[in-house]
């Protein structure tokens, strides 16, 4: 189990999600936001906002997120983080 004090804070890991959801984050770090995510509401809910609003823009635009749009999106949820 892991110790209380040691898990990562939700604003800690906010960046490493878009990392996580696009499959670039390393293997370990990506386990701890796994284990993260299983037990905090609200990085689940950052995470379907990102993974939904990423979603439409591709629709869009059938092309990568422009990296200045991804930064802006992770700074508003961010603020709207505990
Ligand atoms: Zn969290």
């Amino acid at each position: 189990m892991t110790k209380r004090g040691s898990e990562p804070k939700c604003r800690d890991i906010v960046g490493l999600l878009a990392d996580y959801l696009d499959g670039s984050l390393d293997p370990p770090t990506a386990r701890t936001l796994q284990a993260h995510l299983e037990g905090c509401a609200p990085c689940v809910a950052f995470v379907n906002t990102y993974k939904g609003t990423i979603k439409a823009a591709r629709q869009l635009k059938e092309a990568d997120i422009p990296p200045e749009l991804k930064d802006r999106l992770i700074s508003f949820l961010r603020q709207r983080m505990p």
